[in-house]
């Protein structure tokens, strides 16, 4: 399938046998230091959270932006995930405007958080395309914003810490790819800062918490996977199911293959891009169905976010390393996951 040895490349973030015991070691922590702030639950104090790190990397330029640029980027935004056949020319447009007008080298914000800077930032997050399935969280959100920076505070402190080796290779990584992805519509997101990759892997380890108990409860499991998982996704066969695609067993070598088959009790569904994800779940799936999504680290928040909105309890594992070409490698490689993990879960 390619012809790059996985050893020879420079990941964005790479996890190691340890990482789970490190993440839960973090999550542990991270839920105590935050029973300080009195939040009403642990979801709560993950919204806190994502609200001071997204302030503290994007406030400046939440700041500047101007209203028609958040409204016409919005706008495409809301036409590309209603018309999917429309992405290559409203890719093209999207990723010019969000180069010239969101794309900003990281600048510290220390301006004050109050409701209408909140407001501000949540334009800012519309804009991208990014965020979508997180900021109804970040709209009903009615704590203390100021607790939100303090949480941070103690967060920018600590994840290096915990979490830190395992995004080891990220500056070396955007330093050897330079300006790749300058006026593409993956710009904001491809250059996410250390701080979201670490705000992503504890974001998953509470959610995995907080999902647990009505996950176990569903009479139904379904685990998702990404497209990267199989071996070639031009020649995959696999048929077109209402939740993803579903193997046919075309080739043993195929990750999604070997998924298939070991996990033949469950269901077992490939979801290519993240906003096709559930669109076509019904009632029954909302009251009968909790699942274990798979993915690279900076979709864990929003694919989470996603399946609870719906009232679908997740479950989260992640990629041991990013794997596809459309936004980070060269070449397709194997998608991989820690199955101690999945089996830890199932
Ligand atoms: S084995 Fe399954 S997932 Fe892999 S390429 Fe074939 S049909 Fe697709």
């Amino acid at each position: 399938m390619n012809n790059l040895s996985g050893d020879e490349i420079i990941y964005p973030y790479r996890l190691n046998e340890d990482y789970y015991a490190n993440v839960k070691a973090f999550g542990d922590e991270f839920l105590e230091y935050s029973q300080k702030f009195n939040f009403k639950s642990d979801e709560e104090s993950l919204e806190a959270l994502c609200i001071g790190v997204y302030w503290y990397l994007y406030g400046s330029t939440a700041l500047d932006l101007d209203s028609n640029i958040h409204q016409a980027l919005s706008n495409l935004a809301e036409y590309r995930r209603a018309f999917p056949e429309d992405k290559p020319f409203i890719d093209d447009l999207r990723g010019k405007l969000l180069t010239k007008f969101l794309f900003k080298p990281f600048e510290k914000n220390n301006e004050k958080l109050n409701e209408e800077n909140l407001s501000m930032l949540i334009n800012f997050l519309e804009a991208t395309g990014d965020y979508m399935d997180q900021i109804p969280h970040f709209r009903n959100f009615s704590h203390n914003l100021d607790d939100c920076l303090e949480l941070t505070k103690w967060f920018c402190k600590n994840s290096r810490k915990y979490l830190g080796e395992y995004t080891f290779g990220l500056n070396e990584y955007l330093e050897n790819n330079g300006t790749t992805h300058l006026m593409q519509e993956d710009v904001i997101f491809y250059h996410g800062h250390e701080l979201e990759y670490h705000l992503n892997m504890l974001g998953a380890e509470i959610m995995t918490r907080i999902f647990k108990e009505e996950f176990e409860k569903r009479p139904r499991k379904a685990i998702i996977l990404p497209g990267c998982m199989n071996s070639n996704s031009k020649k995959c066969r696999a048929r077109q199911d209402r939740l993803g695609d579903v193997c046919t067993f075309c080739n043993p070598n195929c990750n999604a293959y070997k998924i298939s088959k070991e996990y033949s009790d469950y269901e077992v569904y490939i979801v290519s891009h993240e906003s096709t994800a559930f669109k076509g779940a019904k009632k029954e799936d909302m009251e009968e169905l909790g699942i274990v999504g798979i993915t690279c680290v900076l979709n864990l928040i929003s694919g989470g976010w996603k399946s609870s909105n719906m009232l679908i309890p997740p479950q989260c594992v992640l990629l041991e390393h990013v794997a596809c070409k459309s936004h980070w490698l060269s070449e397709d490689i194997y998608g991989n996951i820690d199955e101690n993990h999945l089996n830890s879960i199932l």
